[in-house]
């Protein structure tokens, strides 16, 4: 380790490109969509980030939604130094892993059963199994955009990562794979129908991101949830609903409960998904993600069922502690400060734009929120969401990095906020954007 007077972000630069590929252990960590290189991060507490230069940050990245109760908080390390002192990993059932799946019960009806697995990537790729399994059929539907982790067939039109590496889909996807998913745009009630109307038979799972997250952020048109659920329901189809990003951090429920109780609201029984994926809040920043369900589809799954899956660091009692913590820190409390922190986040950047007359849309669900540089509404296609001026957010994520703010190195992401961040840091990532739009090239 160098200590930060003396680092060296060049050399750095070319140290880890020679030894790991492109330099980064995940592609959305290089700054392919901002240009330059990364600068590894040291350190971070509550709201802020600092790398190995010295240099501290308001960090708007929040390990991509994982760290929602801020950096390093007091408690879940503690939690985390407890369990760790006991053993880091047993290959055994825990009591504590039991606690955290009733946890999520208790908050998220639809998960009758859950089963705990260690990334986003496994809860998704085993949501597509158990669907399979509990069909027979071969075919999945998403949409363009969404990602759901970097299994092979759910590697096509995949959004945030893809897009800003510039490659479409994966190379290493095999025409075979590819063919048994089926690509239809976001929002597309007609294109959804048409579908099943085609394939009904042969659909085994439809999965969306339950408010897509990864190419921006989208809200869902009213009804399109909904109109997935009944089409699944009516052909015999699961309904995958991927809350891995929104899961307890759109809301209590996720994005789920933003719909449910705006159906109640309005009177309308709520729709219900069939498999849910859960992930990044659930560990608090350690490796925990989770799949749930129906009972009569999660008890498909073996020791009881046929189809398997794994894991042997599933339910890891450190990753666990660490989920049980930061969970029992999300009251109503913490989830009405967060909605409103949302808001002035929403208000102050969109405020600090359109006063030097740059051209910018707003996407929200629930408590998440991103911006599009260069559109005037909203996207709810990939299309169009790729239409934003990409060069405008290179310039400003530059900017504000070089006056203090640490943004996603790409516009297809949201700006995370966690508990730790307050008023006076949203202000300052605002007058940073307002710094940045009035001087802007
Ligand atoms: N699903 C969604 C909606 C995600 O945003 C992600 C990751 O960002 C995943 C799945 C994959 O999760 P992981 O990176 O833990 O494999």
């Amino acid at each position: 380790m160098t200590d930060a007077a003396h680092f060296d972000a060049d050399a750095f630069a070319a140290r880890a490109a020679d030894i790991t590929p492109g330099g980064v252990n995940s592609p959305v960590r290089a700054w392919n969509g901002v240009g330059g290189h990364p600068v590894p991060i040291a350190s971070a507490t509550g709201a802020h980030v600092t790398d190995a230069a010295g240099q501290t940050y308001v960090d708007m990245v929040c390990s991509w939604g994982a760290a929602i109760v801020g950096h390093a908080h007091p408690q879940v390390v503690d939690a985390v130094q407890r369990a760790a002192a006991k053993g880091l990993s047993f290959g055994a059932s825990t009591e504590a892993e039991i606690e955290l799946a009733e946890t999520i019960r208790a908050r998220y009806a639809p998960a009758q059963r859950v089963r705990l697995v260690s990334t986003g990537t496994e809860a998704t790729m085993t949501a597509v199994r158990l669907a399979r399994g509990a069909t027979g059929r071969d075919l999945v539907v998403k949409f363009a955009g969404c990602y759901h982790g970097h299994s092979d067939g759910l590697l096509v039109a995949a959004g945030s990562g893809l897009a800003t590496s510039g490659v479409p889909d994966s190379g290493g996807v095999t025409a075979a794979i590819a063919a048994q998913t089926i690509v239809l745009p976001y929002g597309d009630d007609a294109a959804l129908t048409d579908a099943f109307a085609e394939h009904g038979a042969r659909i085994a799972a439809v999965i969306t991101e339950a408010a897509p997250s990864n190419m921006g952020v989208v809200e869902p048109p009213l009804g399109f949830n909904e109109l997935i659920a009944s089409l699944c329901r009516n052909e015999g189809a699961v309904f995958i609903l991927d809350e891995v990003l929104t899961g307890f951090r759109a809301g209590p429920a996720g994005y789920w409960g933003v719909e449910r109780d705006a159906a109640v609201a309005r009177g309308s029984e709520p729709w219900v998904p069939d498999l849910v994926t859960f992930g990044k809040v659930i560990g608090g920043g350690l490796p925990v993600a989770a799949l749930a369900g129906r009972t009569d589809l999660m008890e498909q799954l073996a020791p009881i069922g046929s189809v398997y899956q794994a894991g042997t660091l599933s339910g890891n009692p450190v990753a666990v502690a660490s989920g049980l913590a930061t969970m029992s820190l999300l009251d109503d409390g913490f989830y009405g400060r967060l909605g409103s922190h949302s808001d002035a986040l929403v208000a102050n950047v969109s405020g600090a734009l359109s006063g030097a007359s740059m051209p910018h849309a707003v996407g929200r669900a629930g408590t998440l929120a991103s911006f599009f540089l260069g559109l005037d509404t909203p996207p709810t296609t990939f299309g169009q969401a790729a239409e934003q001026d990409q060069d405008a957010y290179a310039s400003l994520f530059h900017s504000m990095r070089n006056s203090g703010t640490y943004l996603p190195p790409s516009s297809f992401e949201a700006w995370f906020l966690s508990g730790a961040h307050t008023l006076a840091d949203i202000d300052r990532v605002a007058d940073a954007v307002a710094t940045w739009a009035v001087s802007r090239p």
